[in-house]
């Protein structure tokens, strides 16, 4: 799929709805960060897959990705910050990365909870046959992508053949131990085929895994629903279905003050591959810098950022609609 649309405007932005001003509405203050638990690592762009509703624009052909020396600045601030318990591996797809696996191997040293946000069909790409391995010996949570459980949508929204493939790359992490209640995690996470917010958190987990298990024998600890952000390549596919107005307004509508206290931008910091601190991956992708707009290079701990204000635009709407959404699902 071409990255860009040439018959569309680009929409590198939600449309000005008004994220503090709802928040004020509400008797909300400004979205400040707390202590910084989370570790976010975006290693870049590059990914074996170009899924329709990317909000990265990830594809095998991007050539945005982190280098060694980002890598291991990110380490020794991440020693120097001891407050922050869980590094969280996005990408793209994080493992092609050459310092994937140092990062884990790094961050566990450390004795913190990694998690890998694994596309799954990542196990089968040359030079790849051990990953699964190296995840279980290093305890990575992995959580992965599979938004439905049914052949025709997950192939309509990750491309031909996207399903099997996930489907065998979930009987080979099955098969080593991991969402079989041994200690290593495998969730899996779900985000709406269209303009729709995700239905119910559980009761869309007992679906999954009654369809899972007696279907492929398949078995995953916990379900992730998360939103569609209004971004990126999802922006594009509203705005060619004439539904980008619609569904800004159904994320506004579906303001839910009490979601705001738990929103992931609050505890956690998100790196991009050159080295820069975003409040979280949408920012990022936006290129909505922190509002100080400091680098790696320009601070000694994580803990810097701590009480400083948070950048927010329209796409928040997608994180406080109904439910809430974030990296670890519904925020109710
Ligand atoms: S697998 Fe994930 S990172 Fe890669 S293109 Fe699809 S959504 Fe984007
Ligand atoms: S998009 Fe969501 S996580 Fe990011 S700054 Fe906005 S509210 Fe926070």
């Amino acid at each position: 799929m071409a990255e860009k649309t040439a018959l569309l405007p680009i929409l590198n932005r939600a449309p000005a709805a008004d994220f503090q001003g709802t928040l004020r509405q509400h008797g909300l203050g400004e979205l400040r960060r707390r202590e910084v638990t989370t570790l976010q690592i975006n290693v870049g762009k590059l990914c074996n897959q170009a899924c329709h509703h990317c909000h990265v624009e990830a594809g095998p052909k991007r050539t945005e990705i982190m280098p060694a020396k980002v890598a291991e600045r990110l380490m020794t601030l991440l020693a120097a910050t001891p407050s922050i318990h869980t590094v969280d591996i996005t990408g793209g797809a994080p493992e092609l990365n050459a310092n994937f696996r140092t990062l884990v191997s790094e961050s566990r040293r450390m004795g913190k909870h990694v998690i890998d946000r694994c596309n799954l069909t990542v196990l089968f790409e040359p030079g790849q046959e051990m990953l699964a391995e190296f995840l279980a010996e290093n305890q990575v949570e992995i959580t992965a992508s599979l938004p439905c459980y049914t052949e025709s949508n997950v192939d309509q929204q990750r491309g031909k053949g996207a399903f099997e493939k996930s489907i065998r790359a979930l009987g080979v992490l099955n098969a080593i131990g991991y969402g079989r209640g041994t200690g290593l995690t495998l969730n899996l996470v779900y985000n709406p085929l269209g303009a729709s917010l995700p239905p119910p958190q559980q009761k869309l987990e007992d679906d999954y895994k009654t369809q899972l298990r007696e279907n492929f024998a398949i078995e995953f600890d916990r379900l992730f629903t998360i939103t569609n952000m209004p971004i990126k390549r999802f922006a594009e596919f509203l705005v060619r279905e004439g539904k980008h107005e619609a569904y800004m307004a159904l994320l506004t509508n579906h303001f839910n003050p009490a979601t705001v206290d738990g929103l992931m931008c609050r505890d956690l910091v998100s790196i991009g591959w050159d080295g820069r601190i975003y409040d979280c991956d949408f920012n990022q992708m936006l290129d909505l810098e922190t509002p100080s707009g400091k680098t790696i290079w320009e601070i000694e701990s994580f803990a810097e950022l701590e009480e400083k204000s948070i950048a927010t635009d329209g796409h928040c709407f997608g994180c406080t609609a109904g439910a809430g959404s974030s990296c670890g699902g519904s925020l109710q």
